[in-house]
C-alpha cells in the first residue's frame, strides 16, 4: 500500500505535522516542546545517578525531582514511584511481581478488555499455576463491579482493570472496583496508560497504577508503576539495586526526565473546564458529520473519553477506510488487532458482543491537545468521502438505502 507521498523516511513527521491530520494519539502522542527540551539536557547529563561524585550526583538530583514530578501526576509519594521502559512494562511488573512474590500462589481477577499486556500477563501467570478469571463487559464496554466483586475468591490476591479503554475510551468504574477490592483485603492495580495526563488520575486509591509517557507527550519506552509501598514485588529486571530494588538498570535519565516534563505540561489541562469542553465539543462535531452517513454505530456509550472515538461503518472495512484516509493524510487507526499479518477482530469490541463483521468495520479516531476543528471538518469530510466510495464500488450503498436507513 503506497502511504500519504508528504511522508519520507528521512523526514521527521513532528517536524511538519501541519502536512498531517494526526488523530491516532491513543496509539502514541507527538513529543511535546516542554519534553524535548527536558530530554536535550538528560541526554548532556552523563553522570550515573548511582555514583557518589558530583557528577553523578548531578544527575541523581534530576531524577528525583523528575520523581516527584511524577509522583504529583500519580498524587502520591515520590517513594512511590518505579520508572519502567514502558508501559507493558509497568503492567508486568505489578501483576507478575507480584505473583513471583507470592511464589505464583492464589487468584487473579481481571476483565476481557484489558491490553494485551495485561491479558498476556495474565496468561503467563496462568502458566505458573496462578488461577485468573475474567470479566465480561457490558455491551456498552463498561464493566460492572458486581461481577468482580463476584469473580472475587477468599484466595484471591489482585484484581485488575483498565481506567479507559484504549479502543472505545469507555470509562470504567475504577474508584467504586477499588472500594469493593479493598473492603475484601485484596490489592488492585489500575492500567491508566490511556487516561494518564488526560484526566486526573490522582485520586485512584489503587495500590498500584501504571503509565506511559508516549501517549501524554512524552518520549516512548519510559513509563512508571506506582507502587504502595506496603506491597513488595518481585522485580523483572534483576542487577544492580536501582529504584531501591523494584527495578534494576541505569536509569533512562533522559526518558524519565522527558516524561516528567510532558507530566508537568499536561497538568494544567486536567482540571481545566474550558479545554475540557472543547474535547467534547470535538467529539460531538465528528460524530454529527460521519453520522450523515447510513449505517454508522459509536461503539461505547457514556461516560467515555471525549479524545477516543470508535465508530463501525456498515459494509466497509475499517483497515481500507484507514489506508485511504491515509493517502490523504488522515491518520487513525482500525478497532482490530492486527498482528504480524494476522487479521483477528478486536478482543475487545468482541467481547462487547459486537459482531466480527462490524468489529472490522470499525475506526478508531483519538484527538490530542493541539486537534482543531478544522481537523475534525478534514478528517470527518475525508472519511465520509472514503465510505461513499468504498460503499459504491462495493455496492453496499445501495443496499443500505433499502434495508436500513436508520440504524446508526
Ligand atoms: N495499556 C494500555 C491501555 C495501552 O493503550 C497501552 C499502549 O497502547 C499499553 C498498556 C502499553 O503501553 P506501552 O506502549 O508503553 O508499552
Amino acid at each position: 500500500m503506497t502511504r500519504s507521498p508528504a511522508l519520507r523516511s528521512d523526514r521527521c513527521p513532528s517536524d511538519d505535522l501541519s502536512e498531517f491530520i494526526y488523530l491516532d494519539h491513543a496509539a502514541t502522542t507527538p513529543l511535546c516542546r516542554e519534553a524535548a527540551d527536558a530530554m536535550r539536557q538528560g541526554l548532556l547529563l552523563f553522570g550515573n545517578p548511582s555514583s557518589r561524585h558530583s557528577v553523578g550526583q548531578v544527575s541523581h538530583e534530576a531524577l528525583d525531582t523528575a520523581r516527584g514530578q511524577v509522583a504529583a501526576l500519580l498524587g502520591c509519594q515520590s517513594a512511590e514511584v518505579v520508572f519502567t521502559g514502558g508501559g507493558s512494562e509497568a503492567i508486568s511488573l505489578a501483576l507478575r511481581g507480584t505473583f513471583a512474590a507470592l511464589r505464583w500462589r492464589g487468584h487473579l481477577v481481571t476483565t476481557a478488555i484489558e491490553h494485551s499486556a495485561v491479558l498476556e500477563s495474565a496468561e503467563a501467570l496462568r502458566r505458573h499455576g496462578v488461577d485468573v478469571t475474567i470479566v465480561a463487559p457490558e455491551p456498552s464496554g463498561h464493566i460492572d463491579p458486581a461481577r468482580v466483586a463476584a469473580a472475587m475468591r477468599p484466595d484471591t490476591v489482585l484484581v485488575s482493570v483498565m481506567h479507559a479503554n484504549n479502543e472505545t475510551g469507555a470509562i470504567q468504574p475504577v474508584q467504586d472496583v477499588t472500594a469493593l477490592v479493598h473492603a475484601a483485603g485484596k490489592l488492585m492495580h489500575v492500567d491508566a496508560v490511556q487516561t494518564a495526563g488526560k484526566l486526573p488520575i490522582d485520586t485512584l486509591d489503587a495500590d498500584m497504577v501504571s503509565i506511559s509517557a508516549h501517549k501524554f507527550g512524552g518520549p516512548k519506552g519510559v513509563g512508571a508503576l506506582r507502587l504502595a509501598t506496603h506491597h513488595r514485588v518481585e522485580p523483572l529486571v534483576c542487577g544492580g539495586g536501582q529504584e531501591e530494588g523494584r527495578r534494576a538498570g541505569t536509569e533512562n535519565l533522559p526518558g524519565v526526565l522527558g516524561m516528567a516534563a510532558a507530566a508537568v505540561s499536561a497538568m494544567p489541562r486536567l482540571h481545566d473546564a474550558t479545554y475540557r469542553e472543547q474535547r467534547c465539543e470535538l467529539r460531538l462535531r465528528l460524530l454529527q458529520q460521519i453520522s450523515t452517513l447510513d449505517g454508522v454505530h459509536v461503539n461505547a456509550t457514556d461516560p467515555v473519553m471525549a479524545e477516543t472515538v470508535s465508530v463501525s461503518f456498515a459494509g466497509v472495512r475499517g483497515d481500507t477506510v484507514a489506508d485511504v484516509l491515509d493517502m490523504h493524510g488522515v491518520c487513525v487507526s482500525t478497532g482490530s488487532a492486527c498482528h504480524a499479518g494476522q487479521d483477528s477482530p478486536s478482543h475487545v469490541l468482541t467481547a462487547m458482543g459486537v459482531s466480527d463483521e462490524r468489529a472490522r468495520a470499525t475506526l478508531r479516531f483519538s484527538f490530542g491537545p493541539a486537534t482543531t476543528a478544522a481537523d475534525i471538518d478534514a478528517a470527518a469530510r475525508s472519511t465520509v468521502a472514503a465510505v461513499h466510495q468504498l460503499r459504491r464500488v462495493s455496492g453496499h450503498g445501495s443496499l443500505l438505502t433499502a434495508e436500513s436507513a436508520g440504524a446508526h
